[in-house]
């Protein structure tokens, strides 16, 4: 039984934040939103019959941006209602909406509930205005209150937020406050990321002009480990690099990416990784749309992954977790000459101490954390 994750990428926001490198469009019509989704409905059908995806067990959906949250709840239930055409959903299928805050009503939660959404991700970023109008995010204060007071108070279980660290001018003492502000609305989850800074985004270039406006490498990594000492002692389990959540509410779409399992990308940008191949859709709504109109697949750039490559991956992707890397599984699926050169690498990262292991398991120790990225580079090529 073929089992498989699907994200939707909605693309349209209210605004464009500073710091953002996704691909997104401003919202500027109702009409966007439909000729969208029907564009993905087409995508769908394409890429079910392309790569004989039909009757697939669906283990997780989520819709993803962007902000997916301007959708209207019925157009949510109609889309999970029509993947049903091609694929059943799994016993325990996780269901995920990122929402904006500002963007939604306790209606709209409700009615997204009962069409089948079981799990909301809010993109806080941070509780404080200098920040939220730094960023232009498009929300203010009392939206984030309004939609976390919505989560915790109306018997919404599995949701979790994110946060930003690293904005221009804070400190630690202010960081310790956004992370407590979260904690008192009691999320099951907890994503914590570091502030972009990718060009061309208007924040990158200010950081360019004023480099020292900003935390240094130091000081962030000493609030991260503050903050994931300060959320493990609460309960909440590190189970990747930026994320945290109480027992039994892991984020399993995001898992399965990790564990290097087969998912389906729709939308703008999106990403598909489909028999041992990685593919992208075109970045521009455009030439995306013009591909469909024409009865095309909207992909841009496609990679089959050689063995040694997808090894790399999957120790890149695994090492990101908890759960880590069992090096035996890995002789099982790969030539032992390849694996036992990983295993020599490792070795050397855990005798200095950027790694752990239990039995054949590898994982990041607290300090390789920190260093995450350059504990990959030693060890893939
Ligand atoms: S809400 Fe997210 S996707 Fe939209 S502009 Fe801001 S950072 Fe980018």
């Amino acid at each position: 039984m073929r089992t498989l994750s699907l994200y939707l990428h909605f693309p349209f926001c209210l605004g464009k934040c500073t710091y953002c490198d996704f691909a997104s469009y401003p919202w500027s019509s109702h009409h966007d939103r439909n000729s969208y989704l029907a564009l993905v409905c087409t995508e769908l059908s394409l890429k079910v019959k392309f790569f004989e995806l039909e009757g697939s067990v669906l283990e997780s959906v989520y819709f993803g941006g962007g902000t997916p949250s301007l959708l209207d709840a019925p157009s949510i239930s109609s889309f999970l209602l029509y993947l049903q055409r091609f694929f059943r959903y799994s016993g325990k299928v996780e269901i995920t909406v990122e929402v904006n805050p500002g963007t939604v009503d306790q209606n709209w939660i409700r009615e997204v509930a009962r069409g089948g959404v079981n799990r909301i991700q809010v993109g806080v970023q941070s509780f404080d205005q200098r920040f939220l109008l730094f960023a232009k995010r498009a929300c203010k204060v009392e939206d984030i209150y309004a939609i976390l007071e919505l989560l915790s108070t109306q018997g919404f279980q599995n949701w979790g937020a994110d946060l930003i660290y690293g904005w221009p001018f804070q400190g630690f003492a202010e960081w310790q406050k956004e992370v407590k502000e979260l904690l008192k609305f009691e999320p099951c989850h907890v994503s914590i990321y570091e502030l972009s800074l990718h060009f061309p985004s208007p924040m990158a270039w200010f950081a360019k002009r004023h480099p020292r406006s900003f935390p240094s490498d130091d000081e962030k990594a000493n609030w991260f480990s503050w903050t994931r000492e300060w959320l493990i002692q609460r309960g909440y389990l590190h189970y990747e690099i930026s994320n945290f959540a109480k027992p039994g509410f892991e984020c399993q779409h995001n898992l399965r990416y990790w564990r290097n399992e087969e998912y389906l990308g729709l939308g703008v940008a999106a990403w598909s990784y489909l028999r041992g191949e990685r593919h992208r859709n075109s970045r521009h709504l455009r030439n995306y749309r013009f591909h469909l109109e024409n009865g095309s697949l909207p992909i841009e750039y496609r990679e089959a992954l050689s063995l040694p490559q997808r090894l790399d991956e999957e120790i890149f992707l695994r090492l990101r977790t908890s759960e880590g890397l069992d090096t035996e599984i890995l002789s099982q699926r790969y030539p032992v000459a390849l694996v036992k050169e990983k295993i020599e690498r490792m070795e050397f990262l855990l005798q200095e101490g950027f790694l752990q292991k239990e039995g054949s398991r590898y994982f990041l120790s607290a300090k390789g954390m920190l260093v995450a990225n350059q504990v990959f580079s030693e060890i893939i090529d």
